[in-house]
């Protein structure tokens, strides 16, 4: 199995979170300049992890001359992978929209330049569908064709924009709550080839650990429950879905 997206720092104790059995590798997201360091630093502790470095929308706040010249320095770090996680968050409106937009536009930027898959978050307030509508505009007037929607919450017009640019689609823990059924539609559609599982820890804990801090060992509650929508077995879901993690950040098998 592979976590393709999770925020280890944040977690009591990383490195043995990092080599739960059955976890081949696991990509940490640094998704500030501090933050990017930390997960450099745990890359360097353990083969198998993995980072991303960018700026989260909720702290577009920081983005400035300074901290792009600090983020470009550390995406040319060894194990790095990806790009981000950028993208659109008015939930928590944390950070002006212009200000997100521009720095989610540098990192798609960034993401061309370096050849790397650029991670994306969105969130929308309410029942509102316009962080999904606003990204999906950046993302197509961009054309760039690496990418990962993240943690995806199912909307047709953003997987649309994602699946035709060539994106992969990350399902994470709230696949698995009861709620979800419109993640499970999109889940079901999403071709194989471009299916990914994360966890999102230390957020998002599937079924039957809702609620609780998350690890990246529970990637594999969503996989159980992806196998189920797509009528695979955990086995085949489990080998495909590696297969297409290494495929889109270059992780190989060695
Ligand atoms: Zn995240």
């Amino acid at each position: 199995m592979i976590d393709t997206h999770c925020h280890l720092y944040s977690v009591e104790n990383p490195l043995e979170a990092a080599r739960a059995p059955g976890l081949n590798a696991l990509v940490v997201i640094g998704h500030t300049p501090d933050y990017a360091r930390d997960a450099l630093k745990l890359s360097r502790e353990l083969e198998q992890v993995f980072v991303t470095v960018g700026l989260h929308p909720c702290d577009a706040n920081l983005f400035s001359t300074e901290t792009k010249t600090d983020l470009e320095e550390l995406m040319l770090q060894p194990k790095v992978v990806g790009i981000g996680e950028s993208g659109i968050d008015y939930y928590w409106d944390a950070a002006p929209k212009n200000l997100q937009l521009e720095s989610l536009n540098w990192q798609l930027e960034c993401a061309r330049k370096l050849d790397k898959p650029i991670v994306i978050h969105t969130r929308d307030k309410d029942n509102s569908r316009q962080a999904f509508a606003d990204c999906a505009v950046e993302l197509k007037n961009a054309g760039w064709n690496k990418g990962i929607l993240h943690c995806f919450a199912g909307d047709n017009g953003l997987l649309e924009t994602g699946l035709e640019l060539g994106f992969h689609v990350s399902f994470a823990g709230n696949l698995t709550y009861k709620n979800a059924q419109v993640i499970r539609d999109a889940a079901a559609i999403v071709p194989l080839e471009r299916l990914l599982v994360e966890t999102d820890a230390p957020y998002l804990a599937p079924m039957p650990y809702r609620g609780k801090r998350n690890t990246p060992a529970y990637v594999r509650f969503t996989l159980e429950k992806l196998a189920e929508i797509r009528g695979l077995s955990f086995e085949e879901l489990e080998r495909v879905t590696e297969s297409n993690s290494r495929l889109v950040y270059q992780i190989s098998q060695d």
